[in-house]
């Protein structure tokens, strides 16, 4: 079972923690809303900051937004 609690999170930098064990490693924001564990598209589990920020952009994986491009909203630009 995956502990996750708060302890067993390390930071890489001031926003992003990240919890590794000797199955799998996952990353997350600090303090930030909700990310869910994995994509809710792909169910696979969200690693890294790319996936992070596709989340944030579109709620799913970076993988699942690369294969999505087409149909999702280009107004990204800021
Ligand atoms: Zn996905």
């Amino acid at each position: 079972m995956l502990d996750l609690s708060k302890e067993n999170w390390k930071n890489i930098d001031k926003s992003v923690e990240e919890l590794e064990n000797e199955y799998i490693r996952i990353t997350r924001p600090v303090n930030d809303e909700y990310i869910p564990i994995d994509c809710p598209k792909c169910n696979i589990l969200l690693n890294g900051a790319e996936d992070i920020q596709a989340y944030k952009r579109h709620q799913m994986c970076n993988e699942c937004e690369l294969i999505n491009w087409n149909t999702l909203n280009h107004n990204l630009n800021k």
